[in-house]
């Protein structure tokens, strides 16, 4: 077991996770799995967002102020974000296609429907979803340009704002560029030495992954309860799932085109990061790991990645906008199909861009950002209730396969920006890094 790659003793404890997770539903265990198994999965959760903020900051300060050049980071940022755009662009296009064709809602019996909306529609998680998106909604346009820019770095720092976070160590890194050199030195080492601590954090969190991917797979599999639906909605998930697997081909063949590497080697380089974005269906909580990855096992250095990534688990959600595309259209096939234009699809597909880039990096983000979408095309507000209870039953393994994507894209795009600037080298890992014996 010692010898065996991360990725293959995360996959083994999400397996073993699945089978306990359906032994305890048949034998009536869920209490016991959400009272004594599920706590440390959130344990393990808790130890990752613990890291992302310093993480961020330490490399991102270090990573900047490595860089001789100014200008730089403009170039970078500009890359980053049109690449950004372009990935997300092709992923709504990807999934507005998929569903056009094959038109899952089509012909769903009308039976099916009443019996979703007797179970969902009064649901508190839909209820949730419609309070979280109207609460968005009321804040201004220019909102998120405002939520950038911190009056607090400790606020900003104590509340996980990425964005926030990133803008500081932007500004700190270029400052530290500014000032003369021995100035500076000693700042720059300390988080030098910040930047070595978090890694080597992720590291021994990485050792407890493979049990808590099993706690965190059995809470998931304790919360299906209802496999008619689920199979009733079988063709839309397919839908979703199929756009999801056509998006890692693209960036796969990013991957081997733009960057010139083998992308076998870069899925299994980055494989721990998208078994635990699966796992935990959140960007945010995956942070840490997929940095380590990129940076140790891929070879991207620390200025690009240090803020590709965290900008990235942000902004950037190819899987999020794909699955927001298809359920979209989905919903509307089945109970607005009036407002299945082709004006409409071209709106979905600008307010998809934004709602991905809006979604926050936590489970089921996607879902409330969805009801600004359908907002977007004069949905009837009466109806939006029903449509977020047609798909409620399917999201959450829909949320952990689009977080990978989300996460993998993060990753190839880091790639690309770093192969563009020159910064994509051999990795280097540490002796201990993969099979931790070490440690
Ligand atoms: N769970 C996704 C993420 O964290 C967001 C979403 O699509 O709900 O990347």
């Amino acid at each position: 077991m010692k010898k065996l790659a991360l990725h293959w003793k995360i996959i083994i404890g999400m397996i073993l996770g699945i089978i306990f997770g359906f032994i305890m539903n048949s034998v009536g265990g869920k209490d016991f799995v959400s009272d004594w198994i599920s706590p440390f999965g959130t344990i393990f959760i808790n130890l990752l967002k613990l890291i992302a903020v310093p993480l961020i900051l330490a490399s991102l300060i270090k990573g900047i102020s490595d860089l001789k050049d100014i200008s730089k980071i403009k170039t970078m940022g500009l890359r980053t974000i049109g690449i950004y755009i372009m990935t997300t662009l092709v992923a709504i296009i990807i999934g507005l296609s998929i569903v056009n064709t094959i038109k899952p809602g089509e012909g769903m019996p009308q039976n099916t429907i009443e019996k979703i909306k007797l179970k969902y529609e009064n649901d508190a998680g839909v209820a949730d979803k419609l309070t979280k998106a109207s609460a968005q909604k009321d804040a201004g346009p220019l909102q998120a340009l405002v939520d950038i820019f911190p009056s607090n770095i400790f606020k900003a720092l104590g509340d996980a704002k990425m964005l926030q976070v990133i803008f500081f160590a932007l500004f700190v890194g270029i400052c530290l560029l500014l000032i003369p050199e021995e100035k500076a030195k000693p700042l720059v080492n300390f988080f030098d030495s910040l930047n070595e601590v978090v890694m080597k954090m992720v590291d021994l969190i990485m050792l407890f992954a493979p049990y808590a991917v099993f706690a965190l797979m059995a809470n998931v599999i304790i919360a299906f309860d209802d496999t008619e639906i689920l199979i009733k909605l079988l063709n839309y998930a397919l839908c979703v799932v199929a756009g999801l697997i056509l998006m890692i081909g693209f960036y796969l063949l990013l991957v081997s085109f733009y960057t010139k590497k083998s992308p076998l080697w870069f899925l299994k380089e980055i494989s721990p990061a998208q078994l635990l974005a699966f796992s935990t269906s959140s960007s945010a909580a995956t942070l840490p790991v997929t940095m380590e990855r990129v940076e140790e096992h891929i070879g991207v250095d620390k200025e690009v990645s240090g803020f590709v990534l965290p900008v990235g688990a942000t902004v950037n959600m190819d899987g999020t906008s794909l699955y927001q595309g298809i359920a979209a259209v989905f919903i509307m096939q089945v109970i607005w199909p009036e407002g299945l234009t082709f004006t409409n699809q071209l709106v979905i597909i600008a307010t998809a861009l934004l709602a991905s880039i809006g979604s926050a990096a936590v489970p089921s983000a996607g879902m409330v950002m969805l009801v600004i979408v359908l907002e977007s095309i004069g949905f009837p507000a009466e109806l939006l209730p029903i449509g977020l209870a047609l798909i409620f039953a399917v999201d959450r393994p829909l949320d952990m396969c689009r977080t990978v994507v989300n996460v993998t894209g993060d990753a190839t795009v880091s790639m690309m920006v770093a192969k563009s600037l020159g910064k994509l080298h051999e990795p280097q890992p540490k002796e201990w890094d993969d099979n931790y014996e070490k440690v």
